[in-house]
């Protein structure tokens, strides 16, 4: 059998593309080893008629959704390859971490991104409970709190401003990397908002909930949550390994329909970056490329 199209990720991007694409009757498997970007939080902020979601279960709702579609298959298998079959009608082959093969006239890849951790000791047990990293997704529970923005990155100064829309008790900490110019430093000191140079030795605190922030010089101070900025990574080398052009940011380019430079593959969500990295944008998008897969096999068909 061929699917019409292949979805590799289920996040809410591929989600989403699995809705749309089952209710255009098209056939389609939808692959997910289910280890997603929020996995580490207990809530998802920011998602009308979803807000305060566990990830877990904004996951079950959607899978109990695309159940109702009996076109759509779902495998809970990693892909671990993608081959292009033919340049005419073209179709790619799929083999995933079982050894099974599925073969598929378009391809989704909604396969999100990974975090690059800076070398903090311990900075992954806070991560998702007192520690975040966007302050549209998590901001409003840490309110008014004393907050640490934590980067290494050269945007240390547009994030701290960010994090201090949400409480006016802000530090910078930059790890001992030095990517604040003149003018930025002067700019963080009027707003009264200190700047951290010195290497972070460990983070304290309970359960995930931060309390305190020590310094390899032996100083320290109390805070009680943050946002963590920090380097990014495509979550699977498929994209790459197809051809797929990549952006600056290290996202997958498309057009408004989520296609990619390659005939017959398409990218959402995430891993194609194309505006602010949240649920709702993964998911408008995912609608968005199963959108431009039935319309250009609709094209292909209607001659
Ligand atoms: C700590 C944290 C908190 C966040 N909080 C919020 C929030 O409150 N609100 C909000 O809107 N956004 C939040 N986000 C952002 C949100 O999680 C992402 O924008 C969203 O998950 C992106 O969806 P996606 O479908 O592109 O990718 P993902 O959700 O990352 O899903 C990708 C899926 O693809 C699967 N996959 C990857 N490779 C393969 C493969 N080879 N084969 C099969 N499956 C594969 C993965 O296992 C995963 O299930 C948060 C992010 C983080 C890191």
């Amino acid at each position: 059998m061929i699917f019409d199209c292949a979805i590799i990720g289920g996040g809410p991007a591929g989600l989403n593309a699995a809705l749309v694409l089952g209710r255009a009757r098209r056939k389609m498997v939808l692959f997910d080893d289910n280890k997603p970007r929020n996995a580490v939080t207990q809530e998802s902020h920011g998602f009308i008629t979803r807000d305060g979601v566990k990830p877990s279960e904004f996951r079950e709702i959607a899978h109990r959704d695309i159940a109702k579609y009996p076109d759509v298959q779902f495998r809970p298998d990693k892909v671990t390859q993608v081959t292009k079959e033919n340049e005419g009608e073209i179709t790619f082959e799929l083999v995933t971490e079982v050894g099974e093969s599925y073969r598929a006239r378009t391809i989704i890849l909604a396969t999100g991104l990974k975090e690059i951790f800076p070398s903090i000791p311990g900075i992954r047990d806070y991560y998702g409970k007192s520690i975040f990293s966007c302050p549209y997704c998590d901001g409003w529970e840490l309110r008014n709190k004393p907050l640490v923005a934590i980067t290494e990155t050269e945007h240390a100064y547009r994030i701290t401003k960010v994090v201090s829309n949400w409480s006016k008790d802000v530090i910078l900490c930059t790890n001992g990397s030095d990517k604040l110019t003149p003018e930025q430093r002067q700019a963080l000191k009027t707003k009264q908002i200190s700047v951290y140079d010195q290497k972070i030795h460990s983070l304290a605190g309970a359960n995930g909930l931060l309390k305190q922030i020590k310094f390899e010089d032996g100083s320290e101070i109390l805070r009680e949550g943050g946002f963590l900025a920090m380097p990014w990574k495509q979550a699977t080398t498929i994209a790459e390994s197809l051809g797929c052009e990549i952006n600056t940011h290290l996202g997958i380019v498309t057009d408004v329909l989520g296609r990619t430079n390659i005939p017959g593959v398409y990218a959402a969500g995430d891993m194609s970056v194309n505006g602010p990295a949240q649920l709702i944008n993964a998911a408008a998008e995912g609608s968005k490329a199963a959108i431009g897969v039935n319309t250009d096999l609709i094209e292909k068909e209607f001659i």
